[in-house]
């Protein structure tokens, strides 16, 4: 799949993974700050910002959005000038495992549907260092919800990403990693269905015709379409998880 198609097909949308601006403002209400404080954070992995946006709009301070692609960050420049928040909103193109802060900068580390490109607890360890003393971390991970599940997407997962794993593990690694919880939940059915999958499958004819149903477009629809089709079937076995947690 070339990096082109990929970022022109998720650009145009609202989020580039599953969640809600109302679960954003409830995992931001769990870290305890307040919406009167200058807060410094790092969204990393922002996509084009639908979550950035949604906490500039509500919290002073000051957000530093990260991302890999230089494509998602210009549409996410276009939509900050739009609504006057650029004077909140940097964007930074950089990777998640080399990230260009200073230690101890930042009161928020704020992360959806990202950290399991470099890995959970990879992520953790490796971002604690950004936060100050009693800092918040905030992270969206796929988690398993039940104690067992069948055997093909417990198959699927452990290929994809093998650190799935149980809420009750990853609190596990936060704790020993000096992390001390704040709060935990899963995602509703909405933020899967009706503000990822669906936008998706709108988009799907009108991609395909934009690349003159190129293989590569091909695939990628084919490929996004199995993995509705599994949420489907295997929703009652997984699902994203907010993670809120205090720097210790
Ligand atoms: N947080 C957004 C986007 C989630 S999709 C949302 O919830 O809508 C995951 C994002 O992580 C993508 O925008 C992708 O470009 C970015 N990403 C993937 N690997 C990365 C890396 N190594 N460093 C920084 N960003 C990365």
């Amino acid at each position: 799949m070339s990096e082109e198609a990929l970022v022109n097909f998720h650009k145009v949308a609202d989020r580039q993974g599953p969640g809600s601006e109302e679960e954003t403002l409830q995992a931001f209400a769990l870290t305890g700050l307040g919406q009167e404080d200058f807060v410094r954070v790092a969204d990393i992995g922002c996509g084009t910002g639908g979550q950035t946006i949604s906490l500039a709009r509500q919290v002073n301070g000051h957000f530093k959005a990260v991302d890999l692609r230089p494509g998602f960050l210009a549409e996410l420049n276009r939509r900050t000038k739009q609504l006057g928040l650029q004077d909140r909103i940097e964007t930074i193109a950089a990777s998640m495992d080399d990230l260009p802060f200073e230690e101890e900068e930042l009161d928020l580390i704020w992360s959806e549907g990202a950290i399991y490109s470099m890995g959970f607890t990879a992520g953790i360890k490796n971002w604690k260092k950004y936060l100050k003393p009693g800092g918040c971390l905030v992270v969206s991970e796929i988690t398993w919800i039940t104690h067992s599940r069948p055997a093909e997407i417990e198959a699927f997962w452990n290929t994809a990403y093998p650190e799935i794993d149980y809420a009750s593990r990853k609190i596990n690694v936060l704790e020993e990693n000096g992390y001390i919880l704040q709060g935990y939940f899963t995602l509703s059915e909405d933020s899967w269905r009706e503000n990822y999958y669906q936008p998706m499958e709108d988009r799907f004819a009108t991609f395909l015709e934009d690349h003159n149903h190129a293989p590569e477009t091909q695939q990628l629809v084919a490929e996004y379409q199995e993995e509705i089709r599994q949420y489907e079937q295997f929703k009652d076995f997984y699902n994203y998880a907010f993670y809120v947690a205090k720097k210790g």
